[in-house]
């Protein structure tokens, strides 16, 4: 289960359509993996429904609200059928909202090495908007220090990594700014995948790994 989520803002932005492409994919993404948000965005849904029908109203009818968000309770889970729909995918590693981006699982990736425990593939899936990349690091592999100049969303796909501020595992999903200085760790057990979208391009900050900043913009 996912112990790192966008905020209710960012869900709530995204029910309405109003995120950018990259962000809205990340979400989408965390989504197919996270029940509890599932279930927040289809309650969003629904009371921007109820706000919408109340409308010029004065206030929200509010035993119609909560006979509504009863009624979501009970309701067969939507998102589930979706996913269960493609099972027959042959790789149901790759989450739902990326199938179409990597229809032949990630070993068919045209991955680059940028070091001996790491690969990169940017994925062609953004009309605008910064690069979505995949990450993968081999079991107990590290990424150099970094930070970054814009925002870093990360979605973890497979596997999990550690860095001083947590343990993240499939699903989890990471917003970071200028302010996070990282040096991630992937678990031991097993290689980790990531999706990332960067705003701005990250930054190495160990003077050891600096020569890397021009392959990472
Ligand atoms: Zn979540």
């Amino acid at each position: 289960m996912s112990k790192f989520h966008p905020e209710l803002d960012v869900l709530t932005e995204y029910v309405a359509g109003q995120l950018n492409y990259h962000e809205t994919l990340m979400v989408a993404v965390h989504i197919s993996y996270c029940e509890a948000c599932r279930k927040s965005a289809r309650e969003l849904e629904t009371l921007a429904g109820v706000l919408l029908d109340d409308l010029p109203g004065d206030h929200v009818d509010e035993q119609l609200l909560a006979k509504t968000l009863a009624m979501i309770d009970n309701q067969p889970e939507r998102q589930s059928r979706a996913v269960s729909g493609a099972a027959s995918f042959a790789h149901p590693e790759v989450p739902p909202p990326l199938r179409k981006a990597i229809p032949n699982g990630f070993n068919a990736l045209k991955w680059k090495k940028l070091l001996p425990h790491l690969q990169v593939c940017d994925l062609e899936v953004s009309p605008d908007g910064p690069a979505i990349t995949l990450h993968r690091i081999k079991p107990g592999g590290r990424i150099p220090k970094h930070t970054h100049r814009g925002t870093e969303y990360t979605v973890l796909l497979k596997g999990g990594f550690s860095d001083m501020y947590g343990d993240y595992n499939a699903g989890d999903y990471l917003c970071r700014d200028a302010a996070h200085e990282h040096t991630p760790v992937a678990a031991d057990n097993e290689e980790c995948i990531c999706l990332t979208a960067v705003e701005e391009p990250l930054r190495m900050t160990s003077w050891k790994w600096r020569w890397l900043n021009p392959f990472l913009s």
